[in-house]
């Protein structure tokens, strides 16, 4: 009947057979399982000339089939090698993205299914799935379970759907933020046409956080000419120093005022799991809508971000209900995810968080962002025993770790990072802190042991 059913429809659009189809599908398994396997010993970032890679894949437009195997070998070994491996146990710069495996069979199965969420009607498996993720991520994060959500691609991209809907629900007006806040937050105020007199970039505090008196004063001095106060952008764990801001105090200002308190816990928000930074983030709750990238302390494959936000503001700012889609439109508890972001049609991104956290158990999660938020201390430790050589610069926060080598001048630390990096063994960026060039480790992969960060940091220092 198999063999029947095969002949009448062929398994794939374009006419490829099954066992081939398999012997792909299994060695692609393979190269994955391959590259996991011996991340240790290849390099944590590899680079190349542009000249060098469009000649290796580019070509003569490919009318007629190319041999598939060469395809893959140049898939595998040359475009996805030449890249920066944010699952190596070394990579510490930016921030990583230790992607597991659990996760990564989640993404799998959806894009073989062709998985779509944006109606109800038309994706109720996947939708479903998505509302489940977004109940237990607002359970981590300590938020009411009322709270709506949607996935989205990134960060980026939940902040700038936080910022819409607020402020089309509540009309222009200002928003305080520091310089410590990362610039995708400018880039969605300015793309969402704020005026400059409306971004208010405060300067942080000596421990980089954005204070509650330097917003009051600019609040106080914006009533006064007659502007609106509308929203505080708060960071839980700033991407330069892992620094959270003062969320409680920045919660009740917002109260006080009626001010919108967004909260950017893109980096450092999935921390709140580790019971080392449970109660630095437990000004979470306070949020009245939160960003998270699963992406980065997740551990899940690119992309996934995600928006947490009081229920009754999405719909009313994204719906789209044309003629075209009235037999897919949600009733009850269902909802139609297209209308909660700028996205129509959309993946379902939120496969790989269910999968991988029904897989591993979130006592597992835990247990990896508890350790890393460890080793960076241990990291810290580790240069404070050798004073006369480094200097710490910014403590252990969240896994982040800013230091810098003593006498030695922004040039000289950009090119030791630069060294580093160049020669594939770890991957290191510096960060600009208050004018000062400075050395930073951003240390999330629970692959990561204390020899990797004792080796990396002496060879910097060599
Ligand atoms: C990474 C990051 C972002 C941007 O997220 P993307 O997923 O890259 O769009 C925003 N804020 C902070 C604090 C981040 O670390």
């Amino acid at each position: 009947m198999a063999s029947d059913g095969d002949k009448a429809y062929p398994p794939d659009t374009l006419g490829m057979d099954s066992a081939e189809m398999r012997r792909l599908g299994y060695a692609a398994v393979d190269a994955v399982i391959e590259h996991l396997q011996s991340k240790h010993n290849n390099p944590a970032i590899a680079s190349c000339d542009a000249d060098t890679l469009l000649a290796a894949l580019g070509g003569a437009l490919p009318e007629q089939p190319r041999a598939m195997d060469e395809s893959f070998e140049l898939l595998t070994h040359t475009a996805l090698h030449h890249q920066q491996h944010g699952d190596h146990p070394r990579y510490f710069a930016r921030v990583p993205g230790p992607s597991s495996y659990a996760a990564i069979i989640g993404e799998w199965l959806g894009v073989g299914f062709n998985s779509i969420a944006a109606s109800w009607p038309g994706g109720a498996g996947p939708s479903a799935v998505e509302l489940v993720v977004i109940n237990w991520l607002c359970q981590l994060m300590g938020l009411p379970e009322d709270y709506e959500g949607v996935l989205v691609s990134g960060g980026s991209q939940a902040s700038l759907t936080a910022i819409a809907a607020v402020r089309a629900s509540r009309g222009p007006g200002c928003v305080y933020l520091s310089d410590q806040t990362h610039a995708s937050l400018g880039r969605a105020l300015r793309t969402l046409g704020f005026e400059d007199r409306h971004i208010r970039l405060l300067p942080s505090d000596p421990q980089h956080r954005l204070s509650v008196e330097t917003v009051a004063s600019a609040t106080a001095k914006d009533s006064d000419k007659g502007l609106t106060p509308l929203m505080v952008i708060a960071t839980a764990g700033s991407t330069n120093t892992g620094a959270v801001d003062l969320l409680d105090d920045l919660a009740d200002l917002c109260k006080a005022q009626s001010l919108w308190l967004h909260i950017d816990g893109a980096y450092g928000a999935p921390a709140a799991l580790s019971p080392r930074a449970a109660l630095t983030l437990q000004g979470l709750r306070h949020a009245d809508s939160l960003t998270l990238d699963p992406h980065k302390w997740l551990f899940q494959p690119y992309d996934v971000g995600c928006l947490l936000i009081r229920p009754g503001l999405l719909e009313p700012c994204f719906a789209m209900n044309p003629e075209y889609l009235k037999d897919v439109q949600a009733s009850d508890n269902a909802v139609d995810f297209r209308n909660r972001g700028f996205e129509l049609t959309r993946r379902s991104r939120a496969l790989k968080l269910w999968f991988s956290f029904r897989s591993y158990g979130i006592a597992r999660f835990r247990e990896a962002i508890d350790y890393s938020i460890g080793l960076a201390e241990f990291a810290e430790e580790y240069l404070r025993n050798n004073p006369r050589h480094w200097e710490v610069v910014t403590p252990a926060q969240l896994g982040i770790i800013c230091f810098a080598l003593r006498d030695a001048d922004a040039e000289e630390h950009e090119r030791r990072a630069r060294a580093l990096s160049a020669s594939g063994f770890a991957c290191v960026s510096t960060t600009r802190l208050k004018e000062r060039t400075v050395l930073r480790l951003c240390i999330i992969n629970p692959l990561t042991t204390e020899e990797d960060i004792r080796e990396t940091i002496d060879r910097l220092g060599a």
